[in-house]
């Protein structure tokens, strides 16, 4: 396939037509372009974020979803202060330069206010050293508000899937699971000035490569700064397990995943895109391998661990419990056989934001 097939005319048609080639050689070429063109717009390394899971108490039901409300098999957590506190010393003794901090979603003023507590003890602690990403869902714009002015500074909310068709079959019907709530959330997210990053699950039943074509181009035109991923995984305990058989196999879906990574990297060249855990799930050194295939971001697990086996997303998440610094030497052999290198001590922020934002000179450092 020439160059110019990818580069200059990305629309729903020849999307699909590269979701749905399998030729290998073809797939390899896509995937080289997709590393060329990240090391050229972004540099030749590797962002890392410490991740602390903070809490599987989630309000909402949705069908995929391990940690859904009506799963009465997950024992559910919350960390404490002082174990989020620990984490993130983590985070600084092992040279990451950020950490997210995701959750299930609850909107109560005492989750409200102690994330905003955590954040500001946060940047205290580390003396703004520690870059600061939410991923907790939906919440008002006075929330999101809140959180920013005390120091987060990106946020991640993935849009699922930008069909709403598609959003209702996995999602029950009512105001908790609108599509456009959802929407609406992200760009108030926005709005408020968050590095934004929204993000699809890929392979999930009903989807169709249509769906995923849209998917891509959804992200391009809301312009976001920063994606996150990856292949649906099958959760024994969740309504949408029924629809498992008709699925494609796991490794159809990593490759999947995979392509949608090079291919967004293609037409959004200075985002960050991470390599999600997900792709772990499927084979033991995916996230290693999209890393090669377009995506910068690299979130070693920091949740204690005696509650990180009860963030359970999708089956098989459990045995990702990586020790992180063996996780790092492990992705800096792998970074460095393509040319790159971790990027240690960096808040690691979104190119395409500080361009879009007039921070030109932030881009240079
Ligand atoms: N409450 C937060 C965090 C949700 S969990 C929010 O709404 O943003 C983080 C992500 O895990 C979800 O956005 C979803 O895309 C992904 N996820 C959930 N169940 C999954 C499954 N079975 N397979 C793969 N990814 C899943």
């Amino acid at each position: 396939m020439e160059k110019e097939t990818y580069i200059s005319d990305f629309n729903r048609d020849s999307i699909h037509t590269i979701l749905l080639n399998n030729k290998e050689d073809e797939i390899e070429e896509l995937f080289k372009m997709a590393l060329n063109t990240r090391q050229e717009h972004c540099g030749s390394y590797i962002n890392l974020r410490g991740i602390i899971e903070y809490s599987n108490i989630c309000k909402k039901d949705c069908y995929y979803c391990g940690i859904r409300k009506d799963n009465g098999y997950v024992k559910r957590y919350q960390l404490t202060e002082d174990e989020v506190i620990a984490s993130a010393y983590q985070a600084l003794e092992n040279g990451l330069g950020s950490i997210v901090i995701q959750s299930g979603e609850q909107s109560s003023k005492e989750f409200i206010l102690t994330i905003d507590r955590l954040i500001q003890k946060i940047k205290k602690l580390s003396n703004n050293k520690l870059g600061i990403t939410l991923s907790c869902g939906e919440q008002s714009e006075e929330t999101y508000r809140r959180w920013f002015e005390s120091g987060a500074h990106r946020y991640l909310l993935r849009i699922e899937t930008s069909n709403e068709a598609l959003y209702k079959k996995l999602h029950p019907d009512n105001l908790h699971h609108s599509y456009f709530a959802r929407k609406n959330a992200l760009e108030a997210i926005k709005k408020t000035g968050y590095q934004t990053g929204s993000g699809v699950m890929i392979g999930v039943p009903f989807q169709t490569p249509e769906h995923l074509a849209e998917d891509l181009l959804f992200l391009r035109d809301f312009d976001v700064d920063m994606v996150g991923m990856g292949p649906y995984v099958e959760e024994q305990n969740t309504p949408l397990y029924l629809y498992s058989a008709g699925l494609p196999s796991l490794q159809q879906r990593f490759v999947l995943s995979m392509k949608m990574i090079a291919l967004l990297r293609l037409m959004m060249p200075n985002i960050n895109i991470a390599a999600s855990t997900a792709l772990d799930a499927v084979n033991k050194e995916g996230r290693f391998e999209a890393l090669k295939a377009g995506a910068n971001v690299l979130m070693p697990n920091l949740t204690p661990a005696k509650h990180m086996q009860n963030y359970s997303l999708y089956n098989g998440k459990t045995r990702l419990s990586d020790n992180c610094q063996s996780l790092l030497n492990e992705a800096a052999r792998f970074a460095s056989s393509a040319g790159d290198k971790l990027r240690f001590n960096q808040w690691g922020d979104s190119r395409h934001y500080l361009l879009r934002t007039n921070k030109h000179e932030e881009v240079l450092k």
